[in-house]
């Protein structure tokens, strides 16, 4: 490679009014050292996204925009959540750089991690997750709802990688393939392992928000989990049909069991054939709806036209796309 990578640095930003003239500058910097360092190309940036604030962050981003060209700013027409504003800051750099670098704008993740990412890629990973290697500036309810929160997700079947939020870098030639998954539904730390390329970890340590106050609180957190597991897996639907199937077999079992008794002459009369056949039908009610969901899960899955497979490496040249 002769050609030094440029980086953007995507930054989701909702009503940060307080923090973002504070971490603006520590990402310039962290821009300007990298190219010093002989890793980034000076035409490298730092994007900011918008994401519908009520405040006064899009104003800052305009000014800083206007102080100096290595920042610039899109603006999502309405909130439209995190996740969307991560997704379309890394759609609007992908054809203009080479590599990516998600982010939150508190200052939460180290910045300084960023090194370590960009050295990986240029060793030739296509993306590097950050992922935390502790949490103790967390409150020990966050801490404990955000580990449980992974532990939920990976036993739903939703791959994600453990205590990685959103601070990843990415390489433009992964987000090409990205821009291909068209779900309306994203969960991107569940959907990034799914494009495949080469990846690795960097640890760094978590810090307290620099100011204004998480916009994750439980209730957030809880819809993001729902979220993550029904758009990446099925595996619900299963649960259901495996309840279903284990009713209707205690129902069934039941049944037995009360016409021996019967035969025994020691049961109550009408008890336990009502008994019985409520809990079989209600078990076969719950397979049924299990079956049912099967097949509207298998449409969802198709509704979503995800790409079947992903080329990686020719043995000739193709054209870039
Ligand atoms: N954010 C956003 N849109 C939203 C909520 C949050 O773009 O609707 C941004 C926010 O500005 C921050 C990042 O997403 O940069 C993470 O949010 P926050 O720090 O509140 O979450 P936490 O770190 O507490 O999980
Ligand atoms: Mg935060």
């Amino acid at each position: 490679m002769n050609k030094k990578p440029v980086l953007w640095i995507v930054i989701p930003c909702y009503n940060e009014q307080e923090v973002l003239p504070i971490t603006a500058p520590q990402f310039l910097n962290k821009i300007i050292q990298l190219r010093d360092s002989g890793r980034i190309s000076d035409e490298s940036r730092v994007l900011f996204v918008n994401d519908g604030s009520k405040d006064d962050t899009w104003n800052i981003i305009a000014k800083l925009a206007a102080e100096d060209p290595h920042y610039i700013g899109i603006s999502q027409s309405r909130n439209r959540g995190h996740q969307n504003a991560v997704l379309a800051g890394l759609m609007e750099a992908k054809d203009k750089c080479d590599i990516t670098i998600s982010i939150d704008c508190d200052g939460q993740d180290d910045i300084n991690a960023m090194d370590a990412m960009v050295d990986e890629y240029l060793n030739g990973c296509e993306i590097v997750y950050g992922v935390r290697s502790k949490r103790e500036t967390d409150t020990w309810f966050k801490r404990t709802t955000a580990e449980g929160f992974y532990k939920v997700m990976n036993k739903m079947g939703a791959e994600v990688v453990f205590n990685h939020a959103d601070y990843r870098l990415v390489s433009s030639r992964v987000l090409q393939h990205f821009a291909d998954f068209r779900e309306v539904n994203i969960f991107l730390r569940g959907m990034f392992p799914l494009v495949g390329f080469k990846s690795t970890s960097v640890y760094y340590e978590r810090n307290e928000r620099i100011a204004g106050s998480s916009h994750y609180p439980l209730k957030k957190m809880i819809a993001l989990a729902f979220d993550g597991i029904t758009s990446l897996s099925v595996k619900p639907i299963h649960m259901i049909a495996g309840a279903g199937t284990i009713v209707s077999l205690l129902g069934f079992i039941g049944i037995i069991w009360a016409i021996i008794v019967a035969l025994q002459g020691k049961s109550v009369a009408g008890w336990a054939s009502t008994v019985c056949i409520v809990c079989f039908l209600g078990g076969i009610q719950l397979l049924s709806l299990g079956v049912i969901g099967e097949y509207v899960g298998k449409t969802y899955m198709e509704s979503k036209h995800r790409p079947r497979y992903i080329i990686s490496e020719r043995t000739w040249e193709e054209k870039e796309r």
